[in-house]
């Protein structure tokens, strides 16, 4: 069985009751947003309008309203923020594999970025990334000009989507078993049958049994 965390508003309720079905309530995999957690789960796979639709749901749950511009204008801008109709922020998004990619984001594409959005009037900005900035470049960070390298952005996917996070992680902990062919989205545990001496599995996720193959 798996659970998710529920937080609980009613504190009264939470003094006066041994009952821990406040904190533990079966899960409600209806409830995340299965696109984003195909991105998380594969964040050094993905395509750049993939990552830009993931900074841009990052965005909108930071309180802004969006609009993803990249393709459109070459510009360094991929998202614009606005607040009240009024464009208050701009978004720079680079999906680069650390893994693979052995050039971090230098101060030459930081000051590119920082003098476009000084240009055109923006309050804020922000550039994220998969990979990392050099030390230059962090030094060209400011309380308006916003730096989010790889660990940042996965502290900011925990806090604003934690169930897609926490979703992810966990198949990521299950990654070397096999897919459900029933569900398709489970993956299949091997179990033992004492009485039929044979293994046989179990989907996780739709709980239907099948032969080992
Ligand atoms: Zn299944």
């Amino acid at each position: 069985m798996v659970f998710r965390f529920f937080k609980k508003e009613d504190k009264e309720q939470q003094t006066h009751s041994t009952s821990l079905t406040h904190i533990f309530q079966p899960e409600g995999s209806a409830q995340t947003d299965a696109k984003l957690v195909q991105i998380i789960a594969h964040l050094d796979e993905c395509k750049s309008n993939d990552f830009n639709y993931l900074v841009e749901k990052l965005v909108q749950r930071l309180g802004f309203d969006t609009q993803i511009i990249d393709g459109i204008h070459d510009s360094g801008i991929d998202i614009i923020g606005f607040q009240q109709q009024k464009k208050v922020l701009a978004v720079q998004c680079k999906a680069w594999n650390p893994k693979r990619n052995t050039n971090p984001l230098d101060k030459k594409e930081v000051l590119a970025f920082k003098g476009k959005t000084m240009s055109d009037g923006y309050e804020n900005s922000l550039f994220v990334t998969t990979h990392y900035f050099t030390k230059p470049a962090l030094d060209e960070a400011s309380d308006n000009f916003f730096l989010i390298d790889r660990r940042i952005l996965h502290d900011l996917l925990a806090t604003y989507f934690p169930k897609e996070f926490s979703e992810a992680f966990y198949y990521e902990t299950l990654k070397e078993l096999k897919a459900c062919p029933t569900c398709q989205k489970g993956k299949l545990i091997r179990l033992y049958s004492k009485n039929k001496r044979t293994y046989y599995t179990l989907c996780e996720r739709c709980q239907g049994y099948h032969p080992c193959s």
